[in-house]
C-alpha cells in the first residue's frame, strides 16, 4: 500500500517514523476521515476542502503549521496511485521529533495521507439490522477541555466508550452529558425523526460533522439540543458520519427502532449525491484531475 508522506509517494513499509514521535506519546496530531466514491466521471472525493479546513482548525489549535494545499495534492495523488475508486482517505499531521516536553514549539511536523480500501466500520450486519446503541457511562470530552476537532488524543475517549459498548454486546456508544442531553456517538452525529419531523442533535461537545451539515443543507432540518428521553421516544433514529454515511439505529438501550421512511429516503439521497448523481452543482465532489508523477510532486 502506498502513502503520501511529507510531499511524496512512498510505500508504507518504507515510511520511517520515530518511535519517540511526540504524537505517538501524547496524541499531538490531527487527522481526517474522508471518502472517495466511484462516479460516472471516475473516482471523486466528497467534501475534500471542508475536511481539510477542519484539519486546519485542529492544526491551528495545536500551534502546528500545516500546508493544506500540499495535503490536498497529496490526497489526490495517493488516491490516483492506489487505483481504488472507493477509498477511505486518512490525512494525518503530527508532531514528531525535537523533544518529549509538552512545549511543542519547534517540533518537527510530519504529514501523510493514506488511501485504504473502503469497509463499512459499523459492519454489514449493522447496515442491514440497524446499529445497536448503548448509552455510555463515559462523558464526551467537554469542549472546554478539548475542542471538538479531530485531535488524535481526543479519540481515546471514543475508544473507551466503544470498548464499553462492545463488552456489553452493542455496536456503538452514545454519549450523553451530565444533564442527560445527547452529545454524539464515538464517530457519528445523531438525528431523530418524530411525527415525520427531522431534527439534528446539537451539542457544544460534539464534532461538527460534515455529513450532518450535508443533511442540514439538504433538508433545512432544525438543529437543537435533544434530551435522552426525547431520543428514546423517537420514531426513527439515525447516525451520520463520513464512514457511517446515514446509518439507521436498530436499538437503543434495549428499545427497538425501524429504519423508517425518512431515514431510508435520506440514505438513498445521500448515496446519489456522493456518487455524483444529484446536487452536483453544490461542488461537493472533487474529481481526480492531477497528473501523477512517479515519486514526487506534480
Ligand atoms: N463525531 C465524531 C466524534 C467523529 O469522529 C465523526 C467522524 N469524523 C463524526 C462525528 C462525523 O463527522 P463527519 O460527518 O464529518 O465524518
Amino acid at each position: 500500500m502506498q502513502l503520501w508522506l511529507d510531499g511524496r509517494l512512498a510505500a508504507v513499509q518504507d515510511a520511517s517514523i520515530s518511535p519517540l514521535a511526540h504524537g505517538l506519546h501524547y496524541g499531538t496530531g490531527v487527522f481526517e476521515g474522508i471518502r472517495a466514491y466511484p462516479t460516472a466521471a471516475g473516482p471523486a472525493i466528497f467534501r475534500l476542502d471542508d475536511h481539510l479546513a477542519r484539519l486546519g482548525r485542529g492544526a491551528e489549535a495545536l500551534g502546528m503549521a500545516v500546508d493544506l494545499a500540499a495535503l490536498r495534492r497529496g490526497s489526490l495523488e495517493v488516491l490516483a496511485s492506489s487505483g481504488l475508486d472507493a477509498a477511505y482517505l486518512r490525512p494525518l499531521a503530527f508532531y514528531e521529533t525535537g523533544g518529549l516536553g509538552l512545549d511543542v514549539a519547534g517540533l518537527k511536523v510530519r504529514t501523510l495521507v493514506a488511501a485504504l480500501p473502503w469497509k463499512n466500520h459499523l459492519g454489514e450486519v449493522q447496515a442491514a439490522q440497524g446499529v445497536s446503541l448503548r448509552t455510555s457511562s463515559f462523558r464526551r470530552n467537554a469542549a472546554s477541555a478539548l475542542p471538538p476537532l479531530k485531535l488524535c488524543g481526543a479519540y481515546v475517549n471514543s475508544v473507551l466508550a466503544k470498548l464499553e459498548a462492545a463488552r456489553a454486546g452493542f455496536a456503538e456508544a452514545l454519549f450523553v452529558d451530565g444533564d442527560g442531553f445527547v452529545v454524539e456517538c464515538t464517530g457519528e452525529n445523531v438525528f431523530l425523526v418524530k411525527d415525520g419531523v427531522l431534527t439534528a442533535v446539537e451539542h457544544p461537545d460534539a464534532l461538527p460533522g460534515l455529513t450532518r451539515q450535508t443533511l442540514l443543507d439538504l433538508t433545512g432540518a432544525a438543529s437543537r439540543p435533544v434530551h435522552l428521553h426525547e431520543l428514546r421516544d423517537a420514531d426513527e433514529i439515525f447516525l451520520t458520519g463520513t464512514s457511517a454515511e446515514v446509518s439507521a439505529v436498530g436499538q437503543l438501550d434495549g428499545r427497538f427502532f425501524q429504519a423508517g421512511p425518512v431515514t431510508r429516503e435520506l440514505q438513498a439521497r445521500y448515496q446519489r449525491i456522493v456518487h455524483g448523481e444529484a446536487e452536483t452543482a453544490r461542488g461537493w465532489l472533487t474529481r481526480l484531475e492531477v497528473p501523477v508523477q512517479a515519486g514526487g510532486r506534480p
